[in-house]
C-alpha cells in the first residue's frame, strides 16, 4: 500500500466509524434536574423518577423557550427598573419593596437565560442552574403571595 491508497480508504472507514455511533442510538436524558439517569435505549420515561427521557435536540428546542422567558423576564425587570425607578410613591418603604421586585425579576431571569444558553450550545440540561431557577420561581411565588398579604 502506498500513500494514494489510504488516502482513498480513510474516509470510507471513518464513515464506518460514524455509522456504528448512529446504531448504537442517541444519548437520553432525565428532563429531571435532580436526576442523573442517562442511556442509549430509547425509552419515554426515567426509570428512576418517571419524568421524560429527552433527547440532545429536544434539550435544544426546551433551551430556546428558557431563552424567551428569560428575555422576557429580565426584560421587564429591566423595563420597571428604567421606566419607573424614579416614579415611585414617596412613601420609602413601598419604593424599596417595588425596587426589590424590579430587581428580583430581573435577576431571576438570567437564570433561565443562562440554563437556556448552556442546553443550546450542550444539548444537555444543567443540574446547578435548573435546582437555582426553581429555587427562584419558589422565592417568587412566595414574595408575590406576601406581598398580596402585606400591600
Ligand atoms: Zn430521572
Amino acid at each position: 500500500m502506498n500513500d494514494n491508497d489510504l488516502s482513498v480508504f480513510s474516509p470510507n472507514q471513518n464513515g464506518g466509524e460514524e455509522a456504528a455511533e448512529a446504531d448504537r442510538g442517541e444519548i437520553l436524558r432525565c428532563h429531571n434536574y435532580a436526576c442523573s439517569f442517562v442511556t442509549y435505549n430509547d425509552i419515554d420515561k426515567c426509570p428512576y423518577c418517571g419524568r421524560r427521557m429527552l433527547r440532545a435536540d429536544q434539550f435544544r428546542t426546551l433551551g430556546y423557550i428558557l431563552i424567551g422567558l428569560g428575555v422576557v423576564l429580565s426584560g421587564m425587570g429591566a423595563a420597571l427598573i428604567y421606566f419607573l425607578g424614579d416614579k415611585l410613591p414617596n412613601d420609602p418603604a413601598r419604593s424599596l419593596v417595588a425596587m426589590a421586585i424590579f430587581y428580583g425579576l430581573f435577576f431571576v431571569g438570567l437564570l433561565p437565560l443562562a440554563a437556556g444558553i448552556y442546553q443550546v450550545y450542550s444539548g444537555q440540561k444543567h443540574s446547578k442552574l435548573q435546582k437555582m431557577m426553581m429555587l427562584a420561581f419558589s422565592a417568587v411565588l412566595v414574595a408575590a403571595v406576601l406581598i398580596r398579604i402585606f400591600f
